[in-house]
C-alpha cells in the first residue's frame, strides 16, 4: 500500500541518518569536478521536470571545478534542491540553477517561481520533519528530512546551504562551498 511505502521510506530515511551514513570519515572523498556532477544531476531529472511542464533552466561555468569532496553527497544536495524546486512549483514555472566560481569557492544557487516560504518559517525548513504547511504539503508527500540531510552534507564539506524567499513569488537556496 502507499502508506506501507511511505513507512518504509521513512524508516530508511531515519536509518540512514542514525546510521552517520554521511559522516565524513565513512565517506570517499576524493576530486571531483562540480559542474560535471551538477551537469550530470540536471540531465537525470530533466524528464520531471518536462512531465510538469516546468522550464529547468541551468548555468554551469564552461570550465570545469575540481573540488575535494564526496561526490554521493553531493549529487544528494543537488537531487534535493531540484526535487523540492519542483515538488513546490506550478505548472509552467521555471526553476533556474547557476553555478559559479570566485576566489573563495563555489556557489550554487536553485530558484524557482514557486509557492515560496513564508518568514517565520525559513530558519525552520532546515529542521528535521519541520514543513511549512503539513496539510498544504501532505498531497506533495514528503517528511521534512530533505533540508536537514541537505544541510548536513553541506556542513560536512564546511560550506552551508542558506535560503531566501517571497511567498506567492518563490524561493532560492544557495549553497556555497569552500575552495578546496
Ligand atoms: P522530504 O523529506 O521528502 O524532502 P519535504 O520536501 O517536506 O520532504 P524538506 O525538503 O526538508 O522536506 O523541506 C522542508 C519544507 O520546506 C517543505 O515541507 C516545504 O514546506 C518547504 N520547502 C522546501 N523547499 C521549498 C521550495 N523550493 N519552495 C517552497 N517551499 C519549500
Ligand atoms: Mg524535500
Amino acid at each position: 500500500s502507499v502508506i506501507a511505502e511511505r513507512m518504509n521510506q521513512l524508516a530508511e530515511g531515519l536509518l540512514s541518518i542514525a546510521r552517520g551514513d554521511h559522516a565524513p570519515a565513512r565517506q570517499t572523498v576524493e576530486r571531483v569536478d562540480f559542474i560535471s556532477l551538477v551537469r550530470g544531476v540536471t540531465t537525470e531529472m530533466q524528464p520531471l521536470f518536462e512531465d510538469k511542464d516546468l522550464h529547468l533552466d541551468v548555468n554551469l561555468p564552461s570550465k570545469g571545478v575540481s573540488i575535494h569532496a564526496e561526490a554521493d553527497g553531493l549529487r544528494r544536495i543537488v537531487a534535493i534542491l531540484l526535487y523540492n524546486a519542483l515538488k513546490y512549483s506550478h505548472t509552467g514555472g521555471t526553476v533556474a540553477l547557476t553555478v559559479e566560481e570566485d576566489s573563495q569557492g563555489l556557489t550554487m544557487e536553485v530558484s524557482d517561481t514557486g509557492t515560496g516560504i513564508p518568514p517565520e518559517s525559513l530558519n525552520r525548513i532546515f529542521d528535521r520533519f519541520y514543513r511549512v504547511d503539513a496539510s498544504r504539503d501532505r498531497k506533495s508527500g514528503g517528511y521534512g528530512l530533505g533540508l536537514a540531510i541537505a544541510q548536513q552534507i553541506a556542513r560536512e564539506h564546511q560550506g552551508h546551504i542558506v535560503a531566501s524567499s517571497v511567498v506567492g513569488r518563490g524561493s532560492s537556496f544557495r549553497l556555497t562551498l569552500p575552495a578546496s
